[in-house]
């Protein structure tokens, strides 16, 4: 009878473990499809908004930041007027086509256009992908002279989840670092930023959103293109490699980069050159992997911006990722300026938006020739502003 017990008992106890292995079983093939299925759609989504033709408008200045734009044409900052310059530009007939992306700020997001229909349903509508930018602005890193660190790493997980359910499917961070004369950027910054951009892309990750990886070094200073170069290309090296130590999907993640040029107080050079720098200091550093990189246009005039986007895709040199716009002052100056805050205006500002946006999709394939400025002086206005904050 014992004995029985004994045998009992014992397969009892093997019918617990093989119960509990199996569960366990279950719950990481559970876990598992739940990653393959994000991964899926951030690899899908990741590949689309890197599409030939097509790039980013990158509309997320926050409130402080789109009331300089909307001094710039005296018009008040109130809700209203942020709402009426965004629909105009979301509304822009055929100026959808050339977009893949936009990227949102946290309000526009939950806005409407004048008639009721969500910003994101419009976006969506014409096969644009919403955006919103997730990080809080920069701080200073103490002991080092003015470079900064971002902030917002704290409940990033949260507000990705409540920005999925709003619709958004990509989010934007931007780093910050500075070519200076004490050797800036410094190892320590250096470091902080692209540990702070791995960290963000996997927690996008984990929530189904995108992560555009962007570590814009800024043009401010006397240097020369060939300091441009080399810090850029530190710079992605460390950024890489605390994306990989992370293990960060790279196929679904994009790159938002500045261009490689020369300081803003330093003799400027041709598009040609600035194409070639640029497109080698990517070439050692971008893993191909990344399916797309989304310039960002750093303070250049919209012109020079297009042009040497267009230079770059000319280039007969192996590019394995799109190289394509992700612009914000850019895509918007001529824009706005049109506008002036006045009704009467928004159509011809909105013919100078699909002006630039289709030149802009053009460079994207080495084929602008040069016609979105249409004689516009303001489209080759330097949009340069020392320490620019998003
Ligand atoms: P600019 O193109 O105006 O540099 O801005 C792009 C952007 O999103 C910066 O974070």
């Amino acid at each position: 009878m014992s004995a029985f017990v004994g045998k009992y008992a014992g397969s009892r106890l093997v019918f617990r473990l093989a119960t509990v292995f199996l569960e366990s079983v279950v719950q990481l093939a559970d876990g598992f499809c739940v990653m393959m299925k994000c991964a899926e759609e951030l690899i899908k989504t990741a590949k689309y908004i890197a599409t030939p033709g097509k790039g980013i408008l990158a509309a997320d200045e926050s409130t402080g930041t789109i009331g300089k734009r909307l001094a710039s044409i005296n018009v008040e900052n109130v809700e209203a007027n942020r709402q009426a310059l965004r629909e105009m530009l979301f509304t822009a007939p055929g100026a959808l086509e050339y977009l893949s992306g936009v990227i949102l700020f946290e309000e526009t997001l939950y806005q409407t256009a004048a008639d009721g229909t969500p910003f994101v349903d419009i976006l969506k509508a014409g096969n644009v992908v919403p955006g919103i930018k997730v990080d809080k602005g920069t701080v200073d890193i103490a002991g080092t002279v003015g470079e900064t660190t971002t902030q917002g790493l704290d409940s990033l997980g949260a507000r990705c989840a409540k920005y999925y359910e709003a619709g958004a499917r990509f989010a934007k961070w931007r780093a910050v670092l500075k070519i200076g004369p004490g050797a800036e950027p410094s190892e320590l910054a250096v470091k902080q930023n692209a540990e702070g951009l791995a960290r963000y892309a996997l927690i996008c990750q984990e929530n189904g959103l995108v992560p555009i990886v962007e570590p814009e070094i800024l043009t401010d200073g006397p240097h020369d293109i060939k300091a441009c170069a080399a810090a850029t290309e530190r710079v992605l090296a460390a950024v890489y490699k605390s994306l990989n130590d992370h293990k960060v999907l790279l196929e679904g993640t994009l790159l938002k980069p500045n261009m490689v040029t020369p300081g803003s107080d330093s003799p400027k050079v041709g598009a040609e050159v600035i194409a070639e720098y640029t497109v080698a200091a990517l070439r050692r550093t971008v893993p191909p992997a990344v399916p797309g990189v989304v310039f960002l246009s750093g303070g250049q005039s919209e012109e020079q911006a297009t042009q040497n986007l267009d230079a770059m895709n000319k280039l007969p040199v192996l590019k394995p990722w799109t190289l394509t716009f992700s612009f914000g002052r850019a895509l918007q100056q001529s824009t706005i300026k049109k506008w002036a805050g006045k009704k009467e205006n928004v159509a011809d500002a909105q013919a100078t938006f699909l002006a630039r946006c289709k030149g802009n999709s053009e460079a994207t394939l080495g084929k602008y020739g040069g016609a979105a400025a249409g004689g516009d002086a303001a489209a080759s206005e330097s949009l340069h502003v020392a320490g620019y904050k998003y």
